[in-house]
């Protein structure tokens, strides 16, 4: 029991962002802290409330109640929260601050799987004294605004931060067969076996190699994966192919999406594209397919990556609605439309709002025609002969 307290007392919660566009926030113990609409969030968003949730982390428990208080949806998963109700968020399991945008997740800080074993008695209204329970909590006294909850976190030590990157290494592992197209985790990282491509991938948030986001930097040096490289992009197979022939090109150089693309970058678009044009039609020697090359309006991973993917969509790793409409609405950017947008614009446009076309009906890709559920889509597709 006393080692369970210590491991309790020691712990510290962070709320991480996803896509890394800010730091983490420091959740307390059983202290609510409100999130929504702010510059510490980098959320500009008006469809999110300033404050859209309310996070109480229950560090014996290992979880986040999160309470929605904005009029618009928030998401754990695929779940929805229904306005003024808690919902649990577990460190497996990815929180959308608004209509399934914003994705973080939660790291416990200095806890291992000690946690797992202690018995089951102590969370069964046997704590430790010292421990608050949620509801002894003062509410009104004890909430933190996120400016106060930051202020907090900046006074932890600078080790502490080493022990939130490690972290990301020990809290996501549920999610590495966890593949869901675009909106949440795809896949979790492996270590990277061997190097022949010269990465320059330094900066730290970047090298954070350990969380699902960063799994496609692993297999970028995993020759087990790559297909072609040469001095400026690597082609890998996807990890979940959602149909016969599915590769990713990606740049070598650190671009972490299309958000970072800049004017200087539209030659190495065409590169990746003539890149990934050429070894399809090497592929179509053996076998015809037909090819789409283009870009997830959102992407779930990090590092610029370029899909190429042939239209039979026959692989048992399409599961979802989600997996068939990233692929086959307007969520599916062509790679010509990035390079002329660059070109025209010197930037490519946020596209979050494109996470619509996620929902729409199920539909055919070739004839049109609508289908009931996947099963009955995929029985359609393999005879459709439009
Ligand atoms: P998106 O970020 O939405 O453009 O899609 C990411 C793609 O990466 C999906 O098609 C996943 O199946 C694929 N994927 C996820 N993890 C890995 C990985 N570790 N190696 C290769 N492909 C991956």
């Amino acid at each position: 029991m006393l080692r369970w307290y210590k491991m309790v007392e020691n712990m510290k919660c962070y709320l991480r962002c996803v896509r890394s566009s800010h730091d983490d926030v420091f959740l307390p113990d059983k202290v609510p802290v409100f999130i929504g609409r702010t510059k510490e969030l980098q959320i500009t968003d008006r469809t999110c409330s300033r404050n859209q949730l309310q996070l109480t982390a229950n560090y014996s428990k290992r979880y986040v109640l999160v309470k929605r208080l904005g009029a618009n949806l928030s998401h754990i998963d695929g779940m929805d929260i229904p306005r003024k109700q808690s919902c649990q968020l577990k460190s497996n399991q990815t929180l959308y601050v608004v209509e399934m945008k914003f994705p973080h997740d939660i790291v416990f800080i200095g806890s291992d799987n000690e946690r797992d074993v202690k018995p089951k008695s102590e969370t069964a209204g046997n704590e430790p004294e010292k421990l608050r329970t949620f509801d002894d909590t003062n509410e009104s006294s004890k909430c933190l605004s996120i400016n106060q909850s930051k202020r907090t976190l900046l006074q932890r030590k600078l080790s502490e931060k080493g022990e939130c990157k490690k972290s990301r290494l020990e809290t996501k592992e549920d999610k590495s067969n966890n593949d869901d197209a675009s909106d949440s985790p795809y896949a979790f990282d492996s270590p990277a076996t061997g190097s022949n491509v010269s990465l320059s991938m330094s900066s730290s948030r970047f090298a954070m190699k350990g969380h699902w986001s960063q799994g496609l930097k692993a297999s970028m040096t995993d020759p087990k994966s790559i297909i072609f490289q040469d001095n400026l992009i690597v082609v890998i197979k996807d990890k979940y192919p959602k149909a016969r022939i599915h590769w990713l090109v990606l740049p070598l150089e650190e671009i972490a999406h299309a958000g970072q693309l800049k004017p200087n970058h539209v030659d190495l678009l065409k590169h990746m594209l003539k890149v990934a044009k050429s070894l399809a039609k090497d592929s179509n020697k053996k076998k015809k397919y037909t090819f789409r090359y283009g870009y997830h309006a959102v992407a779930s991973m990090s590092q610029l990556h370029m899909h190429v993917i042939s239209q039979d969509f026959s692989s048992s790793s399409l599961k979802t609605k989600k997996h068939w409409n990233s692929f086959t609405t307007d969520y599916f950017v062509d790679a010509e439309t990035y390079v002329i947008e660059l070109r025209n614009n010197g930037k490519i446009e946020d596209r979050k709002a494109f996470t619509k076309f996620l929902k729409e009906p199920l539909r055919c890709h070739k004839c049109n025609a609508s289908q009931k559920n996947m099963p009955t889509l995929k029985t359609h597709i393999e005879k459709c002969e439009t």
